[in-house]
């Protein structure tokens, strides 16, 4: 793909829930970084979620941290705050104009799986979302790639490694007792486990909510409680 000379940046915008993040997401960016030669990834964990409002979504801060542990050894991944620190609902749009500000000289490309790419045209301000980034739409399994309707200028399709891994699937299996090794980074699966993320039942720890104080408190009393070598192992 022609995309003319070397001026600009090229930053990928990686949005998701990402209730865990999980392999499926960190191939799809690497390889649109790959194909597009990209220097950068944010990966942007959602805040309020407009079309996901049907379920609980894990704490914000939860959802960032684990995203900040999975893409911590890849340093052209980083993620932003952006929209969880944003109070209110969760728009591409407000995102994508913000990031235009934020980083001038720089082209946007917005990565998005197959299932969602036939919802852009429900999104806020749809009509404008092209002029702010280049959607590059990848393979999922169990989804086809389908861009009726959208601008064919717009919009790029990139096959990528068949992942079969859903963030539904993830929550599904820790609440049945299986393991989520190799689905999500092991950094993932220790944080999940630390935090009792997913399980049925009151999570072990529920604290970003709180106080800071008590949130401090309650990470010292977590500590004490966590048991590496155990949880690493087991299941592995
Ligand atoms: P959930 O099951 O909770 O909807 P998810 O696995 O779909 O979670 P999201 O956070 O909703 O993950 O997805 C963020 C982005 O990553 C979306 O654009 C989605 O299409 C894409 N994506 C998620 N999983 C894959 C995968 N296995 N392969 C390719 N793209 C994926
Ligand atoms: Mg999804």
């Amino acid at each position: 793909m022609a995309w003319g000379a070397r001026t600009k940046r090229r930053v990928g915008v990686m949005g998701g829930t990402f209730d865990p993040v999980h392999h499926g997401h960190l191939v799809a960016a690497s390889e649109v970084l790959e194909s597009f030669s990209l220097d950068e990834v944010i990966f942007v964990p959602t805040g309020e979620q407009p079309f996901k409002e049907d379920r609980d979504v894990t704490q914000a801060e939860h959802r960032y941290l684990m995203t900040v542990v999975a893409t911590a050894s890849n340093p052209r991944f980083t993620v932003s705050r952006l929209e969880i620190d944003r109070p209110g609902k969760t728009y591409t749009i407000d995102t994508l104009r913000e990031l235009r500000v934020q980083l001038p000289d720089t082209e946007l490309f917005f990565i998005t799986g197959a299932d969602v790419l036939p919802q852009i045209l429900t999104w806020k301000d749809a009509d404008e979302l092209w002029s702010l980034a280049h959607f590059i739409g990848v393979t999922r399994p169990g989804h086809e790639l389908d861009v009726s309707g959208l601008p064919e200028a717009g919009v790029s399709l990139l096959e990528v490694p068949a992942m079969a891994i859903s963030s539904t699937d993830c929550r599904e299996r820790v609440a049945a007792g299986k393991p989520v090794w190799y689905l999500v980074p092991d950094g993932v699966v220790q944080y999940i486990a630390k935090y009792g993320l997913y399980r049925k039942g009151p999570a072990k720890v529920d604290d970003f909510s709180r106080p800071t104080s008590r949130r401090r408190a309650n990470a010292r009393a977590q500590d004490s409680m966590t048991l590496p070598p155990r949880t690493v192992g087991a299941g592995k």
